[in-house]
């Protein structure tokens, strides 16, 4: 099933079942907490907050998502790409547990002959956060899977807030046993396994305080209990395409055959290339939905994931043996197939590939010095018998060559070095503070964005920097 299909059929079960079609919002709304927007909920924010009423009780979208830090992860799990689609259904003080499990629960078993995704119940694993045995009967209720199906998952894994004080409540998923060549039998954590493909969020608790995600103070219950669910639209697409992951469906994979005939290289022959294929054809897609958008390459925030993403591309390319400009051949490979759901990608085209263009011409003229610079350190490391790479040379080429510290990271991991990390960020901070100090000096003072800035260099980028540890050790 194509995922156009896949798309409409999601959109088409819930609209019948009342809920108004909402289109996908800008991957940048204004939210000082958040550089993208991460998940399908976050435009509907303010009524989930109470700030809002909404003109609606039963909403149902589409949404573009960015979220970086599952950037390590691109390609080397078979389900993360930077760039991904979330299907929602959301209800907000209308339908509740029941409603929700009913609704997916019906979409992903039906036939395909009868509309739905015709997904097999024998491999099906819902999971519920340990303890909401509310959850576990209506599951069984509904889908007569006996008790032994259902997962019972720690808070870690299936409690849900924003960080904060505020909403919060317990999730259920839904698995889907892909089979012993991706993991153990019921080791939940082997996340390619058991595959989630579809979280629903019970918002029905007002939270006092957010230590981690284990740990937190309920108050009380909302007043009002809200819904909020995200299947990954790529996630089924692979699922529904007998694809190995989700940069082999059919919006993602033509960028790797372009790839292919560019570099002369298959995908398939060797996991390291196939890695550089699977990250050349994700951030060659979340760059061109940034640029989109209004992102523009740059040192700070936003800009400086975009740089990172389409250096990245460049990079992996060349990796893979192609020397040559890179962007201009695959981006119009995304635009064509992203462009089938998102039209404007076509009118906006040409200013999308200027900005690509003047980020690649500007990464090219340094690269060749920068990886010389790199060389020569990195062999005089080897030379003293060290084994790690200065913070100091990789804030210079950071600095001087415009190398982002991944880049140093994987140029160092390949020559068999570790990085001074901790010395880079604190160099990075001491510019930073040098900056803001000169800002202050010229503008007479007053705050600016670049506290988010300080918080970015010590943990790397992520979308809710309110909680930045917690998102790395979800899985
Ligand atoms: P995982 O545990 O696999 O990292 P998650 O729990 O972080 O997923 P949620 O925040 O629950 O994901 O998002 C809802 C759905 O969005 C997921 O069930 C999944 O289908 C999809 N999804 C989440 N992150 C990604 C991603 N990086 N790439 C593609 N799809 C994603
Ligand atoms: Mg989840
Ligand atoms: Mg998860
Ligand atoms: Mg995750």
């Amino acid at each position: 099933m194509e995922t156009a299909e896949i798309r409409r059929r999601f959109t088409a079960h819930f609209a019948a079942a009342g809920h108004t079609v909402v289109p996908s919002a800008s991957l940048l709304l204004d939210d000082p907490n958040l550089l993208f927007v991460n998940a399908g909920m976050v435009p509907f924010k303010p009524y989930f907050l109470g700030q809002e009423t909404p003109p609606y009780t039963r909403a149902t979208s589409v949404q573009k998502c960015i979220r970086t830090p599952d950037i390590e992860e691109v390609g080397k799990t078979t389900r993360h790409g930077t760039f991904f689609e979330m299907c929602g259904n959301f209800s907000f003080g209308d339908y509740f547990k029941e409603g929700a499990i009913e609704l997916a629960w019906d979409l992903v078993t039906k036939s395909q002959a009868d509309g739905g995704f015709g997904l097999d119940e024998s491999v099906l694993y819902p999971s519920v956060l340990d303890g909401d045995e509310e959850a576990v009967s209506l599951w069984k209720r509904i889908t007569g899977l006996p008790d032994d199906r259902i997962v019972r998952l720690p808070a870690k894994e299936n409690y849900w807030s924003m960080g904060v004080p505020g909403p919060g409540g317990p999730c259920s998923e839904i698995l889907i046993d892909r089979g012993p060549a991706f993991g153990a039998d019921r080791d939940w954590d082997a996340g390619d396994r058991y595959l989630e493909f579809w979280n629903l969020v019970f918002m029905q608790d007002e939270l006092s305080a957010v230590r981690s995600k284990s740990d937190f103070d309920i108050a009380g219950q909302l007043p009002k209990k809200n819904i909020d669910t995200g299947m990954g639209l790529e996630r089924v697409a692979y699922l529904l395409q007998g694809k190995n992951n989700m940069y082999e469906t059919d919006v993602v994979f033509p960028v790797i055959e372009k790839a292919m005939e560019l570099t002369g290289k298959k995908y398939g022959a060797n996991p390291e290339d196939d890695v550089r294929f699977r990250v050349v054809a994700d951030h060659i897609r979340s760059s061109l939905m940034l640029i989109n958008d209004g992102v523009t390459p740059g040192n700070e925030g936003r800009g400086y994931v975009l740089r990172r993403l389409a250096r990245r591309v460049i990079r992996n390319m060349r990796l893979l043996g192609y020397e040559d400009p890179a962007l201009r051949e695959l981006l119009p490979v995304s635009r064509d197939r992203m462009g089938q759901t998102y039209t404007e990608l076509f009118d906006n085209y040409d200013r999308i590939l200027n900005v690509a263009n003047a980020e690649e011409d500007a990464f090219r003229k340094t690269l060749t010095s920068g990886t010389q610079i790199f060389d020569l350190a990195a062999a005089d490391v080897k030379k003293t018998g060290a084994t790690t790479f200065g913070g100091d040379k990789a804030f210079q080429l950071h600095d001087t060559y415009g190398f982002p510290i991944d880049l140093t990271l994987e140029m160092a991991a390949e020559a068999g070095l570790s990085v001074d990390e901790q010395g880079f960020r604190s160099l990075m901070a001491e510019q930073r503070e040098r900056a803001k100090a000169d800002a202050r000096a010229k503008k007479g003072g007053h705050a600016d964005l670049t506290v988010y800035r300080g918080i970015l260099d010590s943990n790397g980028p992520t979308e809710w920097l309110a909680y930045t540890t917690l998102e790395t050790e979800s899985r």
